[in-house]
Formats: structure tokens, C-alpha cells, sequence
């Protein structure tokens, strides 16, 4: 029996709890992306992993991981963006990287830590802090839960 392209996809997928990253265990590609082959063609397996959730995808539509983990497939982590905002996106967690810190006060951040600790999703936390960027709420999120 040929399998469907969910049950390749989701087999292929370490599923972590929570706000974790969940890495692709399949076949992968020399600039470290998780593929998977589907009816003769190479499907990129956390763009195919986010359609799953999201469902019908724009072939213009990047999907643009918010984590720094290549093989990551958790559609949480993900975000739908330009090519533009993919390059920005990287030079943000490049920025990042380089100054580590963050822009929030203390309170702030442990406010935020308490709240993901008792299993809040950086989507719902962000909400109340509309001034701060997706990705700063969400590697805080991230760094808390998987310590
Ligand atoms: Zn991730």
C-alpha cells in the first residue's frame, strides 16, 4: 500500500510536548532541511508539516521558522512570510544572536517565564505584549519550557 503524504510526514516527526521544537528523524538535504519524497518529487518536510496544520499553502508563501532549529517541523515555530521578510527575519535572529539580550525589563521576562511554565502558548502571552516581536515571546517561551 503507497502511503499518504500525512502518515510519511507525521511518522517522520519526533513530537515534543508543549512549545518544544519537534525534529524531522527522516531523510535530509546537504543544507540540513528535513525532506521527504511524495509521488516523485522532494517535499520540504517542515513546509509540508505546516500545511498539515494550516492547511493550502501559496507556492509564493515561505515558511519561515521562528526557532534556530533547521530540522524543527513544529508549525508553531513557524510563520508564513515573503522571501523579503525571510531575509529579514534571519538577520533579526543573526542581530540577536550577536547582541543576546533582550528588550524587556526583568518583571517582564519572568512574568513571561511564569506564564509558560504553566504551559501558556507564546501566541496567547504575545497578545498581551503586542510591542514585543513573535520571536522574542517565543524563545523565551522556548528557552523556559526546555530547560
Ligand atoms: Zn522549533
Amino acid at each position: 500500500m503507497i502511503k499518504n503524504l500525512e502518515d510519511k510526514i507525521t511518522e517522520k516527526i519526533h513530537f515534543g510536548k508543549g512549545d518544544e521544537c519537534w525534529p524531522w528523524v527522516g531523510a535530509t538535504v546537504g543544507c540540513g532541511y528535513g525532506v521527504v519524497a511524495h509521488k516523485g518529487k522532494m517535499l520540504v518536510a517542515h513546509r509540508e508539516a505546516y500545511r498539515l496544520r494550516y492547511g493550502k499553502l501559496a507556492s509564493t508563501k515561505k515558511v519561515l521558522r521562528t526557532c534556530k532549529n533547521r530540522l524543527c517541523c513544529n508549525p508553531e515555530h513557524m510563520i508564513l512570510g515573503s522571501l523579503a521578510e525571510a531575509h529579514q527575519l534571519q538577520r533579526v535572529k543573526r542581530n540577536d544572536l550577536r547582541r543576546g539580550k533582550w528588550k524587556l525589563s526583568d518583571k517582564q521576562k519572568n512574568r513571561i517565564k511564569e506564564r509558560a511554565l504553566r504551559g501558556e502558548r507564546a501566541t496567547w502571552i504575545r497578545r498581551d505584549y503586542p510591542h514585543l516581536s513573535y520571536i522574542t515571546v517565543l524563545r523565551l517561551v522556548h528557552d523556559t519550557v526546555n530547560v
